[in-house]
């Protein structure tokens, strides 16, 4: 049901969600499942606005690649309303440094993959003890077109649009209060208030309460250890098309929405093995083969063929046979959680009065080795099964001159723990010390895999829903 203002005061919510993107929404459709009611309060339209997307301005430091406006959309159904779909799990190991194992999450798979409308396929396969080829999925859902209507029909999911969530009042260590701008300044009361805005803006508004209310924490590391998936093409090569399909041939759904890639995908991630005997991060590698037909090829056969005229004319005689294509590696890695990369405020403030993010990354070495490391172990791989040759790009050799495309995955910065030095939430997903506000999204990721992040979003809300489920029959 959409609320009003009016109705909205007429009502008391024992759970109050903040944020009506894949998060919130998969909240709400876990509480709506017990028959539970709930109020979603969306910043938001019912569509795109300039005016609620002028609240996610912002400052960027260092070498993060975006303006933090286009990275993500404040309307009902969140920043799926231009996602691109791609879906898969995390790893076992990504767990390494989180409170909780992935098998915590795994029983909400099923439900996840439904609302996503994806098969439960994430396959993969090693292809030697330092790498595995691994399936992919894509969801074509966009929260909007899926859920409006449900939502708007619900008789247990309440929805308040163009409502922004502002402040918070709370007692000890309980939020008694919630500060909400609507067509005029409103308050209402709640047993739960969930924190669903986003892989920044969770950040954003907990350091906003705490400068408001002492009761949270200085010492909790709020908006610390910032993340996201770099996004890069990592290298290329020539190599025969017909042995390399020969070679790699599956039936996975690989990675390939968003651009026009070649013929033929498959994607590569590092064996556990290769991860802990080379120290390196998480990594997807996205193998592409395409014809290979440009100039600068030609005349790179011609000038070998000066000085290596046999080995030219063995090159020329594939290209001929049409065995030879080209190869490009992209890849989307993994970004290791650094004190400095941070969310704070800046001093200035978006027309709700609320201080503009400031946002401090700086790519690490560990990760720009990552995508070497990648290069050469698949390098490798095609000398021992001679599929071709490959080699990484210059323009990943150095971390002063590397510059990222955007991954659009922010992660970190509420990041889930035991310690409350050096975690915001605990397994729960609940802030330390205060008894009823819980953060969920990928902010609470402690580290951040490779994997495209909203399918685990997703898996974490329903098992976030499940758990106040519980704590509602406590009171
Ligand atoms: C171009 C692009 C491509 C992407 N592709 C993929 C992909 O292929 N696969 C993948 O897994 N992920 C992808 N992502 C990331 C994915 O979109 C996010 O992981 C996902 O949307 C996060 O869901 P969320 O609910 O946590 O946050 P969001 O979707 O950002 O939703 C947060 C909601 O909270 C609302 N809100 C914020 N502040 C307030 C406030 N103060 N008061 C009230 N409401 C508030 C916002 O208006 C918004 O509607 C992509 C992102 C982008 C930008």
């Amino acid at each position: 049901m959409i609320l009003k203002d009016d109705e909205i005061l007429k009502k008391k919510f024992q759970i109050v969600i903040c944020g009506s993107g894949p998060a919130g929404i998969s909240i709400a459709l876990e509480l709506e499942k017990k028959k539970i009611e709930c109020l979603i309060i969306e910043a938001g339209d019912e569509f795109y606005s300039e005016k609620a997307q002028s609240r996610y301005k912002g400052e960027v430091y260092g070498n993060f690649p975006e303006d933090l406006s286009v990275l993500r959309l404040s309307q009902f159904g969140g920043t799926s309303g231009h996602w691109g779909g791609t879906c898969r799990t995390l790893d076992n190991y990504d767990f390494q440094n989180w409170p909780i194992k992935k098998s915590e999450i795994d029983p909400f798979l099923d439900s996840s993959c439904e609302i996503l409308n994806i098969p439960k396929s994430f396959r993969e396969k090693n292809i030697n003890n330092n790498l595995k080829i691994i399936e992919f999925q894509e969801s074509k859902v966009r929260f909007y077109e899926k859920y409006y209507e449900h939502i708007k029909r619900s008789k247990f999911i309440n929805l308040a649009l163009n409502c922004i969530f502002f402040n918070i009042k709370m007692s000890g260590n309980k939020v008694t209060e919630l500060f909400l701008k609507s067509t005029k300044d409103i308050s209402i009361k709640t047993n739960f208030l969930v924190l669903a805005c986003g892989g920044i803006e969770n950040s954003r508004l907990l350091l906003w309460f705490r400068e408001n209310n002492k009761e949270i924490s200085k010492d909790l590391p709020i908006g610390n250890y910032w993340m996201e998936h770099p996004f890069k093409k990592i290298g290329s090569g020539v190599g025969n098309f017909k042995a390399i399909r020969k070679n790699f041939e599956n039936n996975f759904e690989s990675f390939k929405n968003f651009r026009n890639w070649g013929n033929f995908t498959v994607s590569i991630s590092p064996t556990q093995n290769l991860i802990s005997q080379k120290n390196i991060l998480n990594s997807a590698v996205f193998l592409t083969l395409h014809d290979r037909n440009n100039d600068n090829f030609k005349n790179n056969i011609k000038d070998l063929l000066c000085v290596a005229p046999s080995l030219s004319n063995h090159i020329l005689d594939l290209f001929n046979k049409d065995l030879l294509c080209g190869i490009t590696l992209s890849s989307s890695w993994e970004q290791n959680p650094q004190l400095e990369n941070r969310i704070t405020l800046s001093s200035s403030k978006d027309f709700s009065g609320i201080p503009l993010t400031k946002l401090n990354y700086q790519l690490s070495d560990l990760s720009l080795q990552t995508a070497n490391e990648m290069v050469n172990q698949i390098g490798n791989y095609f000398i021992d099964k001679d599929l071709g040759r490959l080699g990484a790009y210059k323009t990943i050799e150095n971390l002063s001159s590397f510059v990222s495309e955007a991954g659009y995955h922010h992660i970190g910065g509420t990041i889930m723990g035991k310690s409350k030095k050096s975690s915001v939430v605990d397994k729960n997903l609940k802030l330390h010390n205060i008894e009823n506000l819980y953060i969920c999204g990928s902010s609470v990721f402690p580290t951040g895999g490779h994997a495209n992040p909203t399918l685990s979003i997703v898996q974490l809300s329903l098992r976030l829903g499940e758990h106040l489920i519980k704590r509602l029959k406590t009171i």
